[in-house]
């Protein structure tokens, strides 16, 4: 990976033929559709790569179940087989995950609905035969998860999806990007647009880090902002037309003994809408909700009145197991860009994504899933080629991403992954009371680079927990351009939600690394670890 100032060196110095503005997972994914079809390629990310939306999610590879209901087969049938082909490129970290949908008297979906649904569900995705959808008997239902309410169920659809970290799957995709040769570079912000005769030629940017600014020149330039797409807009052309609808969702996590799940549920709640229920090693998370939001989306928090709908919600499901506010050990909160429609509610509103050319040339893409953002991606970087081939009659080669594998040294399917799985657990044996914990959460983020990082651990001394934190950072600073204690605890290993308790174990020694990996000052070292504290804290209370 080269240096930040190299990066940003090329960025001033260097023509581009597409600028990308925003590095959530769409930005990432049309940036490495882009860099490997030969189209030379900048990306600029205002904070840090996935930090917007794309790591507020509900970290699900899914064909949106309940968009049936609204009728948007295109949508569920375009995500939907999506799933396992993003699979197939990153087995590692998009792993197939069984949803149980439990059916109950009251609920909002009876047997035989759900039985044709989940049916038809299969269909669209094309799931192959053996990991279609089941419908359970009440027994059954309760045999796959103990912890459901006996009282007026009735039994259970079981049906596929996947789950994964969408911070990580997006960091992924970015360095896929660099790697066929796209220049991104993440806390750049893109302050205003530059012109050449009309035509958006470009874009002055700031770093954000070295405070310096700079013209990025570009022929194209495509605004992939997520929740800010308006807002990028607006500097180009005063909108008129479509605009966005920002919705919020939140989600919290709770210790997996206070909610232990044996599996994930998506299951209804009293006011009509669907709750997914996720265990994750060692936690259980819970989301998300759907409110509308119109503040700016750089203030996104979190609400106490959405935690206690979040718990009301599975306090009536799972009765047994009432949780309390806290129990909540960590939260999140993010933003739905989706595309206005008059008269319809936050739910209603369809995740649809749609591409909108300014008259001055501004391409900008928005709505959307993380699910579908490689289809996104093909689309904005289909409609550049065509550009190009009618302005300079060189015809570019057809999208690639279906066969780019989103790490160095791929998987070739789940058996492989297991039994890597179980190598690194053999490996972690004697230095760990729960090596299987740590396998799964390592296989999971790094893949096989797993090896690089205990290489390090290794070599340091004996391996630790401390010492396997340490390789960890330095990984992600020489790998994965890591400028900050949150970059690493948030979005690199998302341990400031399923396992803070490691961060306040080991802050004294990651913050003393960064310090002299990153150049930091006494003052700077401070303050970042009183950040990620106060995260942590504000999680914990
Ligand atoms: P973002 O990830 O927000 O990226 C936009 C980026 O642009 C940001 O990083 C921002 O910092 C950057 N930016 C803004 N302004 C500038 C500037 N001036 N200069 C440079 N950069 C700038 N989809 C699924 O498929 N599965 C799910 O389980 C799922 N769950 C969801 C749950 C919730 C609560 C929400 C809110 C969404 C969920 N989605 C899910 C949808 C999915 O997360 C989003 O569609 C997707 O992440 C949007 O990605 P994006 O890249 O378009 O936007």
């Amino acid at each position: 990976m080269k240096t930040r100032k190299n990066i940003f060196r090329s960025l001033k110095d260097e023509e581009f033929d597409l600028l990308v503005i925003g590095g959530g997972v769409t930005g990432a994914g049309i940036a490495l559709d882009a860099a490997s079809r030969g189209i030379k390629t900048a990306l600029v990310e205002k904070e840090d790569f996935g930090s917007g939306t794309s790591s507020r999610s509900t970290k699900l590879i899914h064909g949106g179940l309940r968009y049936l209901q609204s009728f948007e087969f295109k949508l569920v049938r375009e995500v939907g087989r999506e799933r396992s082909l993003i699979h197939k490129l990153a087995p590692h970290m998009v792993i197939p995950e069984k949803m149980l949908l439990p059916l109950t008297k009251d609920g909002k979906y009876g047997r035989i609905d759900s039985a044709l649904g989940l049916w038809f569900y299969d269909r669209l995705a094309v799931v192959p035969k053996n990991d279609r959808r089941k419908m359970l008997s009440k027994q059954k239902a309760l045999q796959k998860e103990p912890l459901l309410s006996e009282e007026g169920l009735l039994g259970a659809g079981f049906y596929s999806e996947y789950r994964t970290d969408d911070a990580r799957l997006t960091i992924e995709i970015t360095k896929t990007a660099i790697q066929n040769g796209a220049v991104c570079l993440n806390y750049c912000s893109m302050d205003e647009f530059i012109y050449e005769n009309g035509i958006v030629s470009g874009a002055r940017c700031s770093d954000q880090i070295d405070d310096e600014t700079i013209i990025v020149r570009a022929k194209y330039v495509v605004n992939a902002t997520g929740p800010w797409v308006d807002i990028i807009r607006e500097k180009d052309h005063p909108i008129s037309g479509k605009q966005l609808h920002l919705t919020k969702g939140i989600h919290i996590v709770v210790p997996h003994e206070k909610l232990p799940l044996k599996q994930s549920i998506y299951f209804d709640v009293a006011d009509g809408r669907m709750i997914f229920a996720i265990p994750r090693l060692k936690t259980t998370y819970i989301g998300t909700t759907d409110t509308d939001f119109s503040s700016s989306p750089d203030q996104v928090t979190v609400e106490q009145e959405d935690i206690n709908y979040l718990i009301s919600s599975v306090n009536q499901t799972f009765s047994e197991h009432p949780l309390t506010n806290s129990d909540v050990i960590a939260s999140w909160a993010g933003l739905r860009p989706l595309i206005h429609e008059k008269g319809k509610s936050a739910s209603e509103i369809s995740r649809k994504d749609e591409i909108f050319i300014s008259p001055k040339q501004l391409i900008s893409i928005a709505g959307g899933k993380l699910t579908g953002y490689r289809v996104m991606a093909k689309k904005t970087v289909d409609l550049i080629a065509r550009k190009i081939k009618k302005e300079t009659r060189k015809k570019l080669p057809s999208c690639k991403t279906k066969n780019i594998p989103l790490t160095k040294n791929p998987f070739q399917n789940m058996k492989e992954v297991e039994e890597y799985t179980e190598e690194i657990k053999e490996r972690l044996k004697s230095a760990f009371k729960d090596p299987s914990y740590f396998a799964q959460y390592l296989v999971a983020n790094y893949g096989n680079d797993t090896n690089v990082i205990l290489a390090q651990a290794e070599t340091s001394s004996n391996l630790s927990a401390e010492n396997l934190i340490l390789a960890e950072l330095d990984y992600c600073i020489n790998y994965e351009m890591v400028t900050n204690l949150s970059d690493f605890f948030d979005r690199r290993t998302g341990r400031l939600y399923f396992n803070p308790e490691s961060i306040i174990q080991f802050i004294d020694q990651i913050s003393q690394h960064a310090e002299i990996k990153l150049g930091w000052t006494k003052t700077k070292t401070k303050s970042e670890k009183e950040k990620v504290l106060s995260r942590c804290i504000s999680s914990n209370s």
